[in-house]
């Protein structure tokens, strides 16, 4: 069969950087990429292939502004989904805000609150309930420009605030100096449309499919090179080599919208027990094409999973850290695996994934050669899986896997849809 090629997915996520550019969750160019990705589809020869639409709740900043006391403007992006400040603004004591518990949410009363961490629902109930002015969301790392966040629609529906992410220094700037800011903001909510766009290689047998899948779709601005038009680049390279084979297996491919508004579209095609019955895996491509890079791999499934996708990086001689923990962020592997398919997310970590959502998130830390590793594993384990006779593992979660998820999207305000 046709081998992957580094250079041919390099150009699928250049093409995607370029000729779309920023594809912001429930947006037109959104839309315009899937339109592109469907083409591809086609033009490859899929069978099925379709959109699969659903409603997001998002929202477009139209106005964002950080001031000093004495006028001089600081960078910020306005949270997503967070509240408008009146139009003159908000304006008080900045203060850090160090844990969740009583005594220092007190602290932050009518004052616009530092968060060191991302909290999740109950969390960040407490802070809407302890009344600050404003909160502010700094970049992960010294040095790192502001990130383009939203907070889950979930979290605000009772009560929300006026929220910014701004640079880690300029914030420590502020904490070290002045301790005060007037934040202006304008945020409007909307109802939007998001597509997931599908297609199949049929094979022989009936009811054992494989899905690979990424997110297409990026947050507000950014470019989204390596998160995640390279993982997309990764699926589309693959769509396009198996194609035309003869398979035992139907391996079914999916461009995932929304991803960045909370795993939206992969969770849409999850809940929907005709997608899953009939799936035995899933593989999930995130954050691919950095050059300084090394493989992972995040396995949500058996142990003869991990065996075999750990037997076969070692047969290739390439480098892969697997590992069975979810981790701080979360991609689309977890849905499926929530619903029970046995999903494995693959990326390419490096020093250039710290400034994923932010303006540098551009083509200038990708290399065609960052493909080939990503490339040469996924092809060798599905040529594998959907010829082989029989499949080597159970569709099963083990347990402690499906206890960590459930807690997981509980803590995010998301609960199962009954089957
Ligand atoms: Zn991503």
């Amino acid at each position: 069969m046709k081998a992957f090629d580094a250079v041919s997915a390099y150009r699928f996520m250049e093409r995607l950087v370029k000729e779309v550019g920023n594809r912001e969750s429930g947006t037109d160019r959104e839309r315009q990429a899937a339109h592109l990705i469907k083409a591809w589809f086609e033009e490859f020869g899929l069978v099925n292939v379709r959109m699969e639409e659903f409603e997001v709740q998002t929202s477009r900043i139209l106005k964002e502004d950080v001031s000093l006391p004495d006028n001089t403007r600081l960078a910020c992006a306005a949270v997503g989904n967070s509240l408008s400040t009146p139009p003159e603004g908000v304006e008080g004591e900045v203060v850090m805000l160090e844990s969740f518990s009583p005594e220092a949410l007190k602290k932050i009363e009518g004052k616009i609150a530092v968060l060191g961490m991302v909290p999740f629902q109950k969390d960040f109930e407490k802070i809407l309930k302890a009344t600050p002015l404003a909160l502010i969301f700094p970049s992960r790392t010294p040095l790192t420009p502001t990130i383009y966040r939203s907070v889950r629609a979930e979290y605000v529906e009772k009560q929300n605030v006026p929220a910014v992410s701004m640079a880690h220094d300029d914030v420590l700037k502020v904490l070290k100096g002045p301790r005060r800011l007037r934040i202006i903001t304008e945020v409007e909510k909307v109802t939007a449309k998001s597509q997931n766009v599908l297609g199949e290689v049929p094979g022989a047998v009936e009811s054992e499919d494989i899905l690979v899948g990424g997110h297409y779709d990026t947050v507000r601005n950014v470019l989204g090179a390596h998160d995640n038009a390279a993982g997309t680049a990764v699926v589309l390279e693959l769509a396009r080599i198996f194609a035309h084979e003869k398979l035992n297996r139907t391996l079914r491919v999916a461009a995932f919208g929304s991803e960045e508004l909370g795993l939206r579209g992969s969770f849409y095609h999850a809940e929907n027990s005709e997608n899953t019955q009939n799936l035995k895996l899933c593989l999930d491509f995130d954050v691919h094409g950095i050059l300084l890079g090394e493989l992972s791999a995040v396995v949500l499934g058996p142990e003869e999973v991990k065996s075999l996708l750990s037997f076969t990086a070692k047969e290739l001689g390439i480098s892969l850290r697997l590992s069975s923990e979810l981790g701080m962020g979360g991609s689309d592997h977890m849905p499926l695996a929530f619903y029970g398919v046995p999903s494995v997310m693959l990326s390419r970590t490096g020093g250039a994934a710290q400034i994923m959502h932010t303006d540098l998130e551009d083509l200038r830390w990708c290399g065609s050669e960052a493909f080939a590793p990503v490339g040469k594993l996924s092809q060798t384990l599905l040529e594998r899986l959907l010829k082989a006779e029989e499949l080597p593992f159970e569709k099963k979660i083990p347990n402690e896997i499906a206890k960590a998820l459930e807690k997981r999207f509980e803590d995010s305000g998301i609960r199962k849809k009954a089957a």
